[in-house]
């Protein structure tokens, strides 16, 4: 084989540059939604509306009724590492917010055509800004942040041949605000899709969002967890032995309310069943670990799904004991006392 000829070194546009990095993050449309929602909630917003066409291939429109982006400064969310949640290091070794990246926004906006339309309270009114041709002009809607992201990887189809079928691709963007929507039962859901309302979760206490997400028999078949093991808190609901599925498809964890898959935190939950689910049985659980945002590293990975924690065995042995304890309660026949 003939050597490859040499070609001069040379930097990347920046348009290039963006379709890259947005290799990482947006897979398919629930990667937007979830970029999105997480930008919804960060904004404080108490209500976020997803509408999608085709699964969300076609459109994706998010509605929040967060504090809205400055006019000024709608240019600068587009922008690649732009963001106004951090500012330090320091910062990022404290971060509680869902995004710190600023890699969102210009991600989508460099495989699909996007539209941002926002209103600060302070504003006359909302302006809306598209994406492509930087285009400025005045918008109607209440205070808030409207996010429209359409056609998604129309410009590099290699990406789009990947994407299932509507409904899967809906199915995943679903699953992706029901994963939200555990974490912040103060937040009101609503889906379309289609022109249709497909799932809406008002706001309510936690119990009542497990019950409108997971449904009746995850609450019947579930005992409250509570534990504080050293510096780590764990809560939510663990499913009784009887309530495991063949599937592990109902198993929810959030670190500092961020949904995460650990490998971890998972074999502690396990850990806890391991003397009463025998075979492939998986235990269900949505459970919240709760642990000073210094000892967890979230810049783990583009998507922050996964976490590194500084004493892993703590947090291991913290998932176990509390679904251990909460197990025992159940076993013993006390009334189940809530997740308070
Ligand atoms: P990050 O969330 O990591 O900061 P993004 O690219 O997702 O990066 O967003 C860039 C910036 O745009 C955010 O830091 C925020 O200031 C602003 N922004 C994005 N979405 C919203 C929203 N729904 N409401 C208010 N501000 C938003
Ligand atoms: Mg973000």
């Amino acid at each position: 084989q003939a050597p490859a000829e040499r070609r001069t070194i040379r930097e990347l546009p920046d348009e290039l540059i963006s379709q890259i990095a947005a290799g990482e993050v947006v897979e398919r449309p629930a990667s937007v939604v979830r970029e999105l929602v997480d930008n919804a909630l960060d904004a404080g917003a108490t209500q976020v509306t997803v509408k999608l066409l085709a699964g969300g291939i076609r459109q994706i429109l998010i509605e929040d009724d967060g504090c809205g982006i400055p006019v000024d400064e709608l240019p600068l969310a587009l922008k690649r590492h732009a963001t106004s949640k951090i500012r330090s290091l320091d910062d990022l070794e404290h971060v509680l917010t869902m995004g710190f990246r600023g890699e969102a926004l210009a991600a989508v906006s460099s495989v699909a055509e996007m539209a941002i339309s926002s209103r600060t309270p302070d504003a006359a009114h909302a302006h809306r800004l598209d994406a492509r041709s930087g285009e400025l002009s005045p918008a109607a809607r209440s205070q808030g942040t409207s996010i429209e992201v359409r056609e998604l990887f129309f410009n590099t189809p290699a990406r789009r041949k990947f994407l299932k079928s509507e409904a899967t691709e809906l199915a995943h963007c679903l699953e992706a605000v029901k994963r939200h929507a555990l974490a912040r039962p103060d937040v009101g859901f609503t889906v379309w899709h289609e022109g249709k309302l497909i799932e809406q979760w008002r706001a309510a206490p936690l119990e009542q969002r497990l019950r409108d997400v997971l449904g009746d028999d995850f609450i019947r078949d579930s005992v409250a967890v509570q534990l504080q093991v050293g510096p780590v808190r764990v809560s939510g609901r663990a499913g009784t032995p009887d309530a495991a599925r063949s599937r592990a498809d109902h198993q929810y964890c959030y670190v500092n309310g961020r949904y995460v898959r650990d490998k971890l935190l998972a074999h502690g939950v396990r850990s806890a069943y391991e003397d009463v689910l025998h075979g492939n049985r998986q235990p269900v659980y949505a459970l919240f670990v709760e642990i000073a945002p210094e000892l967890v590293d979230v810049n783990v990975h583009p998507t922050k799904i996964e976490v590194r924690f500084r004493d892993g065995r703590e947090v291991h042995q913290a998932a176990r004991k509390a679904v251990d304890a909460a197990l025992a309660v159940s076993r013993a026949g006390q009334p189940d006392v809530g997740t308070g």
